[in-house]
């Protein structure tokens, strides 16, 4: 069945957005983002913007200047994966670069557990609040004599208080019960130290709000363990990264878990995958990712029916259990999942 629309005149104008496709499988997922936005009503105009390896290598630059330009217009984007490469002195993690021009300190992923998506728990329903702006991301490293090398892990009192605001104040908008900090600070005691006094000075607070801290290694050991048992996650940047996609295997994998970068003005979009060039233009990666980041942007820019009916669209087509990709035990091709999804709208 169609979906049925409203005259577009009547709901004001499309909404700006930037849309970055990306690297690798970033052009497939987030083309089957654009199509299935399209078609639940969502109200956007695109500026397509390239960024990453494909501008590094058309433009000589990885973030050109017009990318820079359309995200300060829009405010928002939808962003397909970027490829970094490895080891390579000079060429810097784009994303962190974006992060940092935008100030997008907020790194929000829900991992939930998914209808028809079997692993081994469910109920799993858990958001995960990553610090996006430092420490050992802050890419200051120095060889200090041939080898021996430096990273610094870069910790502000200023960026651990802001980031643990914002935590309490997502589990107080989103009704959740309970914060765990997450850290190394029997080892780190300075930097990670600093990030947990600052998140116990925030709980405090924030009364309502149950708070708890975890040492990195048992908290990826109880996650795998007692998943059910976590509400929100309070992270510095490196171990968000990682426990993200350890928590993205609790609930299916990388192709099901959406992601939010979040800045006072600004909001960058992106699922929690990579480029995958392992599957890379094989039409074979899972959009549902992009498509669920896709439902967050839409949220934020205040176009809820359109988002609620997108993931309408695929608790059903996860319930079918007909139409999904390889990584989740199907057959489908990305454009496959999409056309389908559009079907069901
Ligand atoms: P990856 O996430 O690209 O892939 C890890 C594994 O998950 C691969 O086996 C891949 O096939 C699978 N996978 C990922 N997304 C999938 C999807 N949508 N559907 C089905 N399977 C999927 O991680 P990687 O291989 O470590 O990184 C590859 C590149 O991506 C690197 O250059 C890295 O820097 C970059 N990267 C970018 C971002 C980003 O732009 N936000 C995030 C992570 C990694």
């Amino acid at each position: 069945m169609k979906a049925r629309r409203r005259p577009a005149g009547r709901r004001g104008a499309p909404r700006p957005a930037t849309l970055i496709p990306g690297d690798g499988i970033g052009p497939e997922v987030t083309d089957a983002a654009v199509r299935v936005i399209a078609a639940a009503g969502g109200r956007i105009a695109w500026d397509v913007q390239i960024a990453g390896k494909a501008a590094f290598e058309k433009v000589g630059t990885a973030i050109p200047d017009a990318l820079v330009a359309s995200i300060r217009r829009t405010r928002v984007g939808l962003k397909g994966p970027l490829e970094t490469q490895i080891g390579r002195v000079g060429y810097r993690s784009v994303n962190v670069a974006l992060r940092k021009t935008f100030d997008l300190y907020a790194n929000v992923r829900p991992i939930k557990s998914l209808p028809g998506v079997r692993t081994a728990f469910s109920g799993v329903d858990l958001i995960v609040v990553r610090e996006n702006t430092e420490d050992l991301y802050s890419g200051i490293e120095h060889q200090i004599a041939p080898g021996v090398v430096e990273s610094v892990k870069v910790i502000t009192a200023r960026a651990s208080r802001r980031i643990a605001r914002f935590a309490f104040d997502l589990a107080r908008r989103e009704k959740r019960r309970k914060i765990v900090a997450i850290h190394k600070a029997n080892i780190m005691k300075l930097s990670d130290g600093l990030f947990l006094s600052c998140a116990r000075e925030v709980a405090k607070k924030h009364p309502r709000t149950r708070y708890g801290e975890l040492i990195v290694d048992n908290a990826c050991l109880q996650l795998v363990r007692r998943p059910q048992d976590f509400d929100v996650l309070l992270l510095e940047n490196l171990y968000g990264d990682i426990v993200s996609d350890l928590c993205a295997g609790l609930v299916g994998g990388l192709g099901v878990v959406p992601g939010a970068n979040l800045g006072t003005r600004y909001a960058i979009f992106e699922a929690v995958h990579g480029t995958a060039p392992d599957i890379a233009g094989k039409n074979m990666a899972n959009p549902l990712a992009a498509i669920l980041s896709g439902v967050m942007l839409l949220r934020h820019v205040g176009q809820r029916r359109p988002a609620d009916r997108i993931d309408r669209a695929v608790t059903r087509l996860l319930r079918e259990r007909r139409t999904r990709t390889r990584d989740l035990g199907g057959t489908a091709t990305t454009s496959a999942v999409a056309d389908r999804l559009i079907a069901l709208l």
